[in-house]
């Protein structure tokens, strides 16, 4: 193996491609000329231009293979070497090349004798358009330095050959033409579903034209106050009132201030444009850069502080551009598939929900609650697809399959009549739902199961009657309060109240009281940093200290409920005086409300979630003090086992199934029976037919769920006998098992239960 002098950078082959394109002479010439300047400079044999025309990579033109070779040799994508290079849209530096399984032997270019190559993708946006490689005789390592070399040199190309510098006019509509490769991505389901549309960017991206500088101390300036810029605005964004903080979180920003300070990334931006970039050219450079190392690393902390990196550049690329980032939610088309690293609930309602038909994140967990509002509109949702939004261009098509956690970008033929395929049986599934509509909740051996719906936007009470549920078992009040820019009123409350009241008839609805806090910020109401705040100023704990908000919320829900049965639920109580307290402010409440001679409801009826872990162990004495109780699986199974819930990272790190939850839940089973109190699960666990199954093993008779789970669920308990679960389960609460998952599949499998 030969070890390579260290390369000359790419300053002097950018100023070197700067005079050819000042030269006289063809297009074909200039290109010819261009190669072998390539080659010269990386101490190569060999370097050879490809472009995708008419779905395959012909050769355009070549320094050391054989000229003959030139139009003549095409390869498909993803055959061979460079066609690996085309699909995946990334470097591939090998000393070996030969001897590497997807090479593809063309004998017409006399290529046997090298046997290192380099390549890099010839990329404009998203888009692959063509590869550029070097190769050499000797088996040669190739540097890092090297590869970052070629690509700046790549990133030019791809520019003027957009362009029509480097090749005809019939040649540029040609490869203007050749259609964008497509990709395939796997994630995680956060809200099941299938979906076919266009790309849509939440933030959208900076065009660039201008790639090799004129001028480069110019350059430099104009990066030097872009970055001064950058920081300013990032700083005042940090000093302003809480209040004004919309969208970002203030973590995130501290995180863009780090690095908006940080020497080695500007020392590379610097370094890029002393090279012969523009400045917008160098700032992309190091972002592609960003993304490839993002690509190989498998540290998720590294990766995140590298997705940081992608962020804090397209943010750079605003102040060099002079633009600022708007909001893309007024001119989305019919069919948009949104594309975002991360989203919180509000940002998401932003969107018209009748043009969304799908959303793809970058990040995501199914119990954040993006991903919670995304069920109840119906969005699906697909997370944990890193490198998306680098690899999509607005306006591509794209198909979400919520069946298989996939995504797939401008998609074929094939696979587009394979997703059909998958519509067309999902469609047949949710058409058998339908029809079990008035099929009875009931298991084989005959337990009554309430399936009730999980809701907060009007939208959720079609979902009442389309499933036929027993009422809504969790209206979380919250969403009505984020999908607004200011605080409804008090009148507005009572009639959002009402309407879903009179909705539901005789079916009762559980109004949980203002949750936010956590993800769940209301733009109007002023943030208090925090560190966890998961675990800070959110749900009661805000209610109580302003007492205000939950009086005009209790008073809206009390005076909405006329004549009904009125659910109260308060959310994130962890001790009983905290229940004592709030229950006391309805109580007074009423208490006016019977002063003041006002319609009352008939009945008023008062629980509480059961998500902060403390609580289990004041059940006896706080279950003579509630009407009912309900258990938040999202909330509890971040604070059991000390895990983010919103963190992409921990998912799949515990389980809901593990023995120390079933446990858990059994214990407040067994206190509810004691003291005859109604229990219901609302979490997400519900929701997912095996754990609903463990569930009513426990002994729940009470689920809430998204209604799109109703279905499943149903299918599951019809086909369950739930005494012989309760009895397969005695043997395994005290198991030292990761998860008891496995046994309950095993249970499903052998008894017939359809999970
Ligand atoms: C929960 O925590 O399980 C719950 C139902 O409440 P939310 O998801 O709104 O926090
Ligand atoms: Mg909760």
């Amino acid at each position: 193996m030969i070890a390579r002098a260290p390369s000359p950078g790419p300053r002097g082959l950018l100023r070197r491609l700067r005079e050819i394109m000042a030269e006289a002479g063809s297009v074909d010439e200039r290109l010819a000329r261009v190669v072998r300047s390539i080659a010269a400079n990386m101490v190569a044999e060999v370097c050879s231009v490809y472009l995708l025309r008419n779905d395959e990579l012909e050769l355009y033109a070549t320094e050391g293979l054989n000229p003959e070779a030139i139009h003549k040799t095409r390869l498909k994508v993803g055959e061979g070497l460079v066609g690996d290079i085309a699909a995946h849209a990334r470097p591939l530096a090998l000393a070996d090349a030969q001897n590497h399984p997807q090479f593809a032997y063309k004998p017409e270019t006399g290529e046997e004798i090298y046997h290192s190559l380099l390549g890099v993708p010839l990329q404009r946006d998203a888009r692959v358009i063509g590869v550029l490689v070097v190769q050499n005789k000797t088996r040669t390592q190739y540097s890092e330095e090297e590869v970052e070399v070629l690509e700046t040199i790549s990133m030019v190309l791809a520019e003027m050959v957009a362009s029509g510098q480097l090749i005809g006019a019939e040649d540029v509509a040609a490869v203007a033409r050749a259609p964008s490769l497509p990709f395939r991505a796997d994630g995680r389901v956060l809200s099941e579903g299938l979906a076919i549309g266009q790309a849509v960017l939440h933030e959208p991206r900076i065009q660039i034209t201008k790639t090799i500088a004129d001028d480069i101390p110019l350059e430099k300036s104009r990066l030097d106050a872009a970055v001064a810029s950058m920081r300013d605005q990032v700083n005042q964004m940090l000093d302003a009132p809480d209040d004004d903080i919309v969208g970002e979180s203030r973590d995130v920003l501290e995180t863009y201030k780090m690095f908006a300070h940080d020497t080695g990334w500007l020392a590379k931006l610097h370094g890029a444009v002393e090279s012969g970039l523009t400045a917008e050219a160098a700032v992309l450079r190091v972002q592609g850069d960003t993304r490839h190392r993002m690509q190989a690393i498998t540290d998720p902390y590294l990766r995140e502080r590298l997705a940081d990196l992608d962020d804090l550049a397209n943010r750079l690329l605003l102040h060099l551009s002079g633009k600022t980032a708007r909001s893309v939610a007024e001119n989305l088309p019919d069919n948009a598939i949104l594309f975002a690293k991360a989203m919180g609930p509000a940002e998401l309602l932003d969107y018209d929900r009748r043009r969304l038909q799908a959303l793809v994140l970058e990040e995501g967990t199914s119990s954040s609650h993006v991903a919670i509002v995304a069920r109840a509109l119906g969005i699906p949702v697909i997370g944990g697809i890193g490198g998306a939004i680098a690899r999509v261009e607005p306006g591509d098509q794209v198909v979400v399959d919520g069946d298989h956690a996939q995504i797939f970008v401008r998609p074929g033929p094939d696979v587009v009549r394979a997703f059909e395929q998958s519509l067309h049986l999902r469609q047949a599934r949710l058409a058998k739902y339908a029809a079990q509509r008035d099929e009875p909740p009931i298991t084989r051996d005959g337990k009554r199961i309430a399936l009730l719906v999980n809701a907060g936007l009007l939208i959720d009470l079609a979902h009442l009657d389309e499933t036929n549920a027993d009422g809504i078992g969790l209206y979380r009040t919250e969403l009505q309060f984020l999908v607004r820019p200011t605080m409804p009123k008090a009148d507005a409350q009572q009639q959002i109240y009402r309407r879903v009241i009179e909705h539901a008839g005789e079916r009762p609805v559980v109004f949980r009281t203002l949750d936010v806090g956590g993800d769940k910020v209301l733009p109007y109401l002023a943030k208090h940093p925090e560190e966890n705040p998961a675990m800070g100023w959110r749900a009661i704990r805000i209610s109580l200290d302003r007492p205000a908000l939950l009086k005009v919320q209790l008073r809206a829900m009390l005076q909405a409920a006329e004549g009904h049965v009125l659910h109260v639920m308060f959310p994130m109580i962890a001790e009983v005086d905290e229940f004592r307290r709030a229950r006391k402010m309805l109580d007074r409440e009423v208490a006016r409300l019977k002063a003041l001679k006002r319609p009352m409801p008939r009945d008023v009826k008062v629980g509480t979630m059961l998500e902060v872990p403390a609580l289990a162990w004041q059940l006896p004495a706080l279950l003579p003090l509630v009407d009912f109780v309900s258990v938040g699986s999202n909330d509890l199974m971040q604070f059991l086992f000390a895990t983010d819930r919103g963190n992409p990272r921990m998912v799949d790190r515990y389980d809901p199934l593990s023995p120390s939850m079933v446990s858990f839940l059994r214990w407040v089973v067994q206190q509810c029976k004691t003291y005859e109190k109604p229990l219901t699960m609302c979490g997400e666990m519900g929701s997912r037919p095996l754990e609903a199954m463990a569930l009513l093993g426990l002994g729940f008779e009470r689920l809430s769920m998204p209604a799109n789970a109703i279905g499943p669920v149903k299918e599951m308990l019809r086909s369950l006998d739930v005494l012989s679960l309760a009895e397969f389960l005695e043997g395994l609460y005290y198991l030292p098992d990761h998860s008891l998952r496995a046994r309950l599949e095993e249970f499903a499998r052998e008894n017939g239960v359809i999970v």
